[in-house]
């Protein structure tokens, strides 16, 4: 190990480890410290997302919805099989290959384009040094670099009536890794993790209970998408109680007995186990030393500009740790714009057309602003919607619920915002963005080729119901005038 190099990333998620790869990439010398260790004490890269975050969470639903569908919808499509039954333990095994196959992904990366991997906890001293402290050895080194990039990444976020307790109440990590389906599940916050959760223990067998403070539900989507959602999770057994606020939880004989009041008084519930997903916060405590003088924002995240970089000569932040939606594509692509400024390129990030998913079933997703956003800035614009019901494909695959829609300027069409929610949106979402940062309209979409029978003509036909011109769909007004 040298003690200087070109660039100095702390941080190894998905931020901090592609912008170290994309500036060995640019010819930097470059150093990544990660402080991350797995169950088993081994230290392994790709921070939140890889090991705690969005790999096991999709493994889980993706496992849990195969055992749905194969107890609850093979024999509708004519498949028959009998004696379907739950090895959570082979779910968790598998779950547990899939992150490590990734996170060794990584390190033949850093390896590969010969990134040096310090296994420790990085700080920022002032004049560009960062003490690092090992975690076996608990001694500190002392390197120096021209750039520092902060790449700390978010913990979650506590609550002060729900402390931690063993397996009982826990957060998301916690929540990836029960050894058993709890027969009653309460989940403190209805957001991305709430959900995406629930949804797995819903479908493993549990009853699950979302206690979500704001009474509106999923306010950062659009209103019609969000109402959809909510009726929906609704009918898979989702119990959704909105306007909550818990007021205590105790631990009484193994369950956890949760205080909460409503608009209707106060209520109690006594749950098997207890997932608080109140969101995260950025992980910015003792990162930099108090002489460094770096600013921080509201909340502790670390202040940086447009391009990511701190109030401090030659240092950068990227990831949860700035502002900005907490999203590992969102930081990967600041990642690598950051290693472009240092290498003298020319880059940035386009925060406007940034995909954001709910990975349940059906899929959430979308790219710029809502209906209820632009009637806020009296944007005047033009709407049109289309139902999965009314696609050939969903029918085969039998998820008709949901639908597609699509928001245009109303004098020069150009695209707005795109909001999906139903089969594979995830996936869908993606031609929707390429069009948003391309600057297209919806003439543009409506007047381009997508094959049949697929899903993504839901989008080609709400681009033309922007006109009023949807084929399949004799009532496109009509629906439009309910929403
Ligand atoms: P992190 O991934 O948090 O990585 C930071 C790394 O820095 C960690 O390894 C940490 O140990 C290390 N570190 C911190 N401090 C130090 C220090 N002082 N010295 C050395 N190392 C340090 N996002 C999506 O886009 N899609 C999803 O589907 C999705 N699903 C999620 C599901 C769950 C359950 C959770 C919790 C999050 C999910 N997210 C998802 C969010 C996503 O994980 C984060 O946005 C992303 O990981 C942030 O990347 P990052 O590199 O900024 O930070
Ligand atoms: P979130 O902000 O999405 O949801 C937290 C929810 O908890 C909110 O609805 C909030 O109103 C509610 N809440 C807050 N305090 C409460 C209280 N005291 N009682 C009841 N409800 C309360 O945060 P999250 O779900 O914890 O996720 C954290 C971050 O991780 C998010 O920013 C998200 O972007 C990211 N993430 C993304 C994905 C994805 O992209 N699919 C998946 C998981 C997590």
């Amino acid at each position: 190990m040298k003690d200087r190099y070109d660039v100095i990333v702390i941080g190894a998620g998905p931020a901090g480890y592609v912008a170290a790869i994309r500036a060995a990439q640019l010819g930097k010398s470059v150093a990544c410290v990660d402080d991350w260790t797995d169950p088993a004490g081994e230290s392994a890269l790709g921070g939140t997302c890889l090991n705690a975050g969005c790999i096991p969470s999709k493994v889980l639903l993706e496992a849990s919805e195969v055992y749905d569908k194969a107890r609850h919808e093979f024999a509708d499509y004519g498949v028959r099989v009998d004696g379907v039954g739950l090895d959570l333990e082979a779910m968790m095994a598998r779950k547990d290959r899939v992150v490590s196959e990734l996170t060794r992904g990584i390190a033949s990366l850093f390896e590969a384009n010969g990134i040096q991997r310090i296994e420790g906890r990085g700080k920022l001293l002032s004049g560009r040094r960062v003490e690092v402290t090992s975690l076996r050895l608990n001694v500190a080194v002392e390197l120096e670099a021209e750039y520092v990039i902060l790449a700390a990444g978010s913990k979650p976020a506590p609550l002060a009536v729900a402390p931690l307790h063993e397996d009982l109440v826990v957060d998301s990590t916690g929540a990836l890794a029960f050894a058993s389906v709890p027969k009653r599940l309460g989940v403190i916050g209805a957001g991305v993790i709430g959900l995406e959760l629930g949804a797995v223990w819903r479908r493993l067998g549990s009853e699950v209970i979302l206690l979500e403070a704001q009474p509106e539900f999923l306010s950062m989507c659009d209103r019609q998408i969000a109402q959809e959602a909510l009726r929906q999770y609704r009918k898979q057994g989702l119990d959704i109680r909105l306007g909550a606020r818990v007021t205590a939880c105790a631990v009484e004989g193994g369950r956890v007995d949760i205080d909460y009041q409503d608009a209707r008084g106060d209520h109690d519930e006594v749950v098997d186990r207890l997932i608080v997903a109140v969101g995260r916060q950025p992980g910015s405590d003792g990162l930099c030393a108090p002489d460094t003088g770096i600013l921080l924002d509201n909340g502790g995240f670390i202040h940086v500009d447009e391009q990511c970089r701190t109030n401090l000569p030659g240092v950068y932040a990227i990831g949860d740790l700035v502002r900005g939606p907490m999203l590992a594509h969102k930081g990967s692509e600041e990642g690598i714009m950051v290693a472009e400024l240092i290498a003298g390129h020319t880059a940035q990030v386009n925060y406007a057309t940034i995909p954001s998913v709910i990975y349940t079933r059906p899929e959430i997703a979308w790219a710029g602003l809502t209906e209820q956003a632009l009637k806020a800035a009296d944007r005047p614009y033009r709407a049109g919607v289309f139902p999965f019901a009314a696609n050939g494909r969903a029918r085969a695959l039998g998820e008709t619920g949901g639908m597609v829609k699509v928001l245009a300027d109303a004098e020069t069409d150009r695209l707005l915002g795109v909001h999906m929610i139903g089969p594979h949106c995830s996936e869908l979402l993606a031609s929707a963005v390429i069009a948003l940062e391309f600057g297209a309209s919806s003439e543009d979409l409506a007047a381009t080729m997508f094959a049949h029978p697929t899903l993504s003509e839901t989008l080609h036909e709400a681009a033309l119901d922007v006109g009023g011109r949807a084929i399949h769909r004799a009532s496109a007004q009509k629906v439009r005038r309910e929403a």
